[in-house]
This record gives structure tokens, sequence and C-alpha cells, in this order.
């Protein structure tokens, strides 16, 4: 699975319309669409009829809220693994400075001693967290 990139999903969340998003659908004028805080109209969206419709239209009412909310949530962990990381992760060798782990590769380097440490960590057995 590629990275996900937080920075690019937390952009499209700040810029999407705010609030609750709802439905309005006005049958005797044929209309309907989704509508964000202060009615601002989102967009026309028809959901149709029945169960499956319903499913879709609450996944598109929620998903700006959720999204952010799940944004809030893998960040709150990314800082619990780091500290958990950073107290019990491994340490350099030379400065005693935790190794980080750049992007999950699997290998690990000292930032103050720089990457020529790296080489020296490769290889190392996976650390469960
Ligand atoms: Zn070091």
């Amino acid at each position: 699975m590629d990275q996900l990139d937080l920075g690019a999903i937390q952009a499209r969340t700040d810029a999407a319309t705010g609030g609750d998003w709802r439905y309005e659908a006005y049958a005797g004028l044929g209309k309907h669409g989704v509508l964000g805080a202060a009615n601002i109209p989102i967009g026309r969206l028809d959901f149709g009829d029945g169960d499956q419709a319903d499913a879709d239209r609450d996944f598109v009412l929620n998903a700006h809220r959720d999204v952010a909310a799940l944004l809030a949530r893998v960040r709150q962990l990314e800082a619990q693994l780091a500290e958990h990381r950073e107290k019990y992760g491994p340490r350099c060798e030379w400065c005693e400075q935790p190794m980080t782990e750049p992007n999950g590769a699997g290998w690990w380097i000292c930032t103050p001693c720089g990457d020529k440490n790296a080489a020296k960590w490769a290889g190392q057995p996976d650390i469960p967290f």
C-alpha cells in the first residue's frame, strides 16, 4: 500500500465546505442536493431510493466530518508511536539518541549522526512497533 499523504488529505479536507452536510430534496420541484454550513450548496446529488441509496447518502453526508476525525486520530496515534519509539526504540551506539525509521522503510537512522550510520543498523530485526 502506498504511503498516505496526510498533508494532501488534510488540505483537501480543509478546503472543502465546512460544517455538517445535509441532503435536501424538493420532490415537487425536482431539485435535490447537498448543502454545507450556512446553506452553501455543495452539489446536486440524487441518491435515489432504497437501502443502498440511504447508505450512500449517509456516507457522503458524513465524509467531511469522518475524514477530519480520522486524520485527527491518525495524527494522535502517530504522536503516540513516535513517543513510544523514542522511549523504547533503538538508540544510536555513538550518540545514544533515538534512531528513526523514515517512512517505515525498514531501516533506522540516527539524524544527529547522519545517514552514515544507517548501514550500521541495516538488517536489524524488525521491532514490533
Ligand atoms: Zn547518533
